[in-house]
């Protein structure tokens, strides 16, 4: 079941299996900028399917480890200290010295990061300003061109410049993710999860590092099994079941008066931030449910004025899904997380 971002149609699709493969869950941890959207993560993976999975009664994985990454400050998209590194760039500390042995990716590299910065040495920097002119011009065709053009524009609106300057970096929001992390939907080798008919794919599958090659994989893997799993089956519909869940989807849109879903984001994201960002303290975890728990009445209270937030308030009860699992597994210390209120957006019904 879904319903139309754009004009609130509401559509029952009719599966004989589901591959799911919506993305990482981006929109977890609020961006130091503030700025709901700029995450490091593609923003539309607000975690839905990470939602969906676990209210269908599958099993999630590695929730315990945070996808996090050295950013740009106030840009939402990586610094690519690990690409300048074959042409001779690396992080450096505000002194310009070099403290990470690897620049590539990894817990390792994340804490020596966190420590340069969090010290009187930082902040912490992309340091290029010793390289040869010809040498820049090509990192800046990779980073500006197929990276992102957007990386261009930002530096050229702050005067930076990789010559004469080193860029300011930062840490980014914490999220789910599988591509960069480990966190994800749990899926054997032919990426069915731990529900008959229900497969995983990509950054929500709990494949560890398996990037774009992994999702190629693992959406390859899905769809193979998935065509064998439906030969000869019909699907079923339950009808008062699709109604229940058709008024509960579409009920923001007839609250008077409702909160405004970016408002309930913020806040949420910001408890996020407050609670589960590493270092992760017990206690910490413990308030943090204590929030969280808070915050599913006001999604019971969210209002939409058209389709587009009626979106924002489905992704709103999505990122709240995976706090609560993430906290929840925190404080249990890998035990069963038992169930999230049945109040919460997806109902173990759906299935
Ligand atoms: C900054 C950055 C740099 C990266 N660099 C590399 C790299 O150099 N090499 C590499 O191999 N990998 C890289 N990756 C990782 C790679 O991009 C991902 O592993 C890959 O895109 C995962 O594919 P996916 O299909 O699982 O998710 P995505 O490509 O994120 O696609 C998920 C899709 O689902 C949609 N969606 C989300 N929720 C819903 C919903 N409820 N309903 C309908 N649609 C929905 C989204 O809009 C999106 O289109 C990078 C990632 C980032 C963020």
């Amino acid at each position: 079941m879904g319903f139309d971002c754009r004009s609130a149609d509401f559509y029952v699709i009719r599966a004989r299996a589901v591959i799911l493969c919506c993305g990482a869950a981006g929109r977890l941890g609020l961006p130091a900028s503030g700025y709901l959207m700029g995450t490091y993560e593609n923003p539309t993976n607000a975690g839905d399917s990470y939602a969906m999975a676990y209210h269908a009664g599958a099993e999630l994985a590695n929730l315990e480890c945070f996808q996090i990454n050295p950013l740009i400050k106030d840009y939402n998209g990586p610094a690519c200290a690990y690409v300048t590194g074959p042409f001779g760039g690396y992080t450096a500390n505000g002194r310009g010295e070099r403290f990470i042995e690897c620049d590539y990716w990894s817990g390792q590299m994340m804490w020596e990061f966190y420590q340069e910065f969090q010290s009187g040495n930082g902040p912490v920097f992309l340091k290029l300003d010793h390289l040869a002119e010809e040498t820049i011009q090509t990192i800046e065709t990779i980073l500006h061109t197929n990276e992102r053009p957007s990386r261009g524009r930002f530096h050229a609106r702050r005067g930076n410049d990789y010559r004469t300057r080193m860029i300011e970096m930062h840490i980014s929001e914490i999220g789910f993710c599988s591509g960069h992390s480990a966190s994800g939907v749990w899926v054997d080798e032919h990426a069915r999860t731990s529900v008959q008919g229900l497969y995983a794919a990509g950054d929500m599958a709990a494949v560890p590092h398996n990037y774009m090659l992994g999702a190629f994989t693992y959406g390859w893997l899905a769809g193979e099994d998935a065509a064998g799993h439906v030969a000869g089956r019909a699907p079923t519909l339950d009808a008062s079941q699709v109604e229940q869940e058709r008024e509960r989807m579409l009920a923001p849109l007839s609250c008077e008066r409702g909160l405004p879903p970016a408002q309930v984001e913020y806040k949420l994201r910001r408890f996020v931030n407050d609670y589960l960002q590493p270092l992760k303290v017990t206690r910490r975890m413990e308030i943090g449910l204590q929030r969280f728990a808070e915050i599913r009445e006001d999604v019971e209270r969210l209002g939409a004025a058209n389709p587009h937030e009626l979106m924002r308030a489905a992704e709103v009860a999505a990122i709240l899904d995976c706090a609560e699992m993430a906290a929840r597994l925190a404080v249990s210390h890998g035990e069963p997380l038992g169930a999230l209120p049945p109040s919460c957006r997806f109902s173990r019904a759906q299935r």
